[in-house]
């Protein structure tokens, strides 16, 4: 069926949420057709973020000791990856990253831990941290540290943490494929955790990993039930040690197509195009921000990245521009051309 990707973008643009079958007509939209289907999502991410893009920084605050088997990650001691391993790191170690971050432009320092869940210890930590951060900059914190028991997220809210990461990963469906030492439903019920606590959700997943079309779409809408405020796309960098090792790479034109179908169920949401960016789209990695709205810069929890200053370079050259601290999806949107 030929699809009018102009109508589909006014659409979303009326506020008439996207309907499962349209979403799917995204995903599989021929390659013919890509530009097209770039520019209605581009159209849909300009109303709502301008020519904006949102920075982020990571931190591994806590490296390659996971008792988890999530068959892609390096992180996990279930497989024989080569990664730094070191416990939590101090307080005062998390505040000079995010000095660094405040030197990139960051808009946002993620603080990120490889575990099941924090202990109580470690939650303090990055509450510690996230205190004296935020008396410093004017930048926004946002903490990943896997599954949260009851009364922690009330804590890291408390303190300050404005956006509480979790990924579903992928669909519930092929959840259990990936995983087999926790549930897609932890999952959501950690996300719930965060929102009930008053902290923004960052929730989205990875694509590459031998799922379906179906399974993308699948994702993208249970994440529109969630009501997440940010989504970050990573596309599957198969990392060597690991059961996803020999999957084939995402080709660049689905990868672009997936992140136009999250800006399509996502209007107003950051879509985060993520780790391997650089390696599965290359020379196509602008085309990602007509899409996406936000990037992380200078290198990923376990592999290096794009540098910062390359990545400022594409951002400006790409006709968009490094978003401001403080600057909401509104301002950004009124300054929309
Ligand atoms: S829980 Fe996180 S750190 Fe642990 S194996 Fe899974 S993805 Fe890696």
């Amino acid at each position: 069926m030929l699809t009018d990707w102009t109508a589909l973008a006014d659409t979303v643009l009326d506020g008439t949420p996207l309907t499962r079958d349209e979403a799917l007509r995204v995903a599989t939209a021929p390659d013919d057709e890509l530009l097209a289907v770039l520019h209605a999502a581009f159209r849909v991410r300009r109303a709502h973020h301008g020519r904006e893009v949102r920075v982020h920084v990571l931190q591994n605050a806590k490296s390659g000791v996971c008792a988890e088997d999530c068959a892609f990650c390096s992180q996990s001691l279930h497989f024989e990856s080569e990664v730094s391993q070191y416990g939590m790191q101090s307080v005062d170690e998390l505040v000079a990253g995010a000095a660094e971050a405040h030197e990139m432009g960051a808009v946002t320092f993620c603080i990120v831990t490889a575990t099941r869940g924090p202990t109580n210890d470690e939650v303090e930590t990055v509450c510690e941290a996230t205190r004296q951060i935020k008396n410093r900059w004017s930048m926004e914190v946002c903490a990943s540290l896997g599954l949260l028991k009851e009364g922690q997220a009330e804590r890291l809210a408390e303190a300050g943490v404005d956006r509480y990461n979790h990924n579903l990963e992928t669909s519930e469906e092929h959840f259990s494929n990936v995983v087999q030492t926790h549930d897609w439903a932890d999952r959501v019920t950690t996300v719930q955790r965060a929102k009930a606590a008053g902290m923004e959700a960052c929730c989205g997943g990875i694509v590459g990993m031998r799922e379906e079309t179906e399974d993308r779409v699948d994702l993208a809408m249970d994440l529109r039930g969630l009501g997440v405020e940010s989504v970050p796309i990573n596309l599957l960098n198969p990392r060597p040690g690991t059961p996803l090792e020999s999957v084939d790479p995402l080709s660049p034109s689905e990868a672009l197509k997936t992140l136009a179908l999250f800006r399509f169920v996502h209007p107003k949401a950051d879509v985060r195009i993520a780790g391997g960016r650089e390696e599965i789209l290359q020379q196509m990695q602008p085309l990602a921000l007509y899409p996406a709205n936000s990037l992380f810069t200078d290198g990923y929890l376990t592999t290096s990245g794009q540098e910062r200053s390359e990545d400022h370079r594409m951002i400006r050259q790409a006709g968009f521009r490094p978003a401001v601290v403080g600057q909401g999806a509104a301002e950004c949107a009124r300054e929309k051309e």
